[in-house]
């Protein structure tokens, strides 16, 4: 198949295909690593809601992980969490 020159992409589909970040484990891009403390965790779920990469995994109405995947490691889950229950750490250091 003869691939398409750039005047006959559409808008948009000169960037990205639809749906394809799962493709991309972004958790590579990480320089510090958010590490949940089980005993401190409430399940109240701030994190899951306020993660931009949807990486805090949550099963059951309970927090079980967090995907270091695509974590980007922003630390916005270690803000907002209301109970210190995540703390950002050097990557490597744990
Ligand atoms: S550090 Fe950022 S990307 Fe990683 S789990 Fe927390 S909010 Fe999500
Ligand atoms: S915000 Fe904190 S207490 Fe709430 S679910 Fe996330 S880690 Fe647990």
């Amino acid at each position: 198949m003869k691939e398409k020159g750039w005047k006959e992409c559409l808008w948009g589909g000169l960037i990205v295909d639809a749906g394809n970040s799962v493709l991309y484990k972004t958790g590579d891009w990480r320089s510090q690593k958010p590490i949940r403390d089980e005993k401190k965790c409430t399940d109240c779920l701030q994190c899951w809601i306020m993660c931009p990469d949807a990486a805090i995994k949550v099963k059951d109405g309970k927090v079980v992980g967090i995907d270091y995947d695509y974590c980007k490691g922003c630390g916005i889950c270690s803000k907002v969490c209301p109970f210190d229950a995540i703390e950002m750490k050097e990557e490597g250091e744990q």
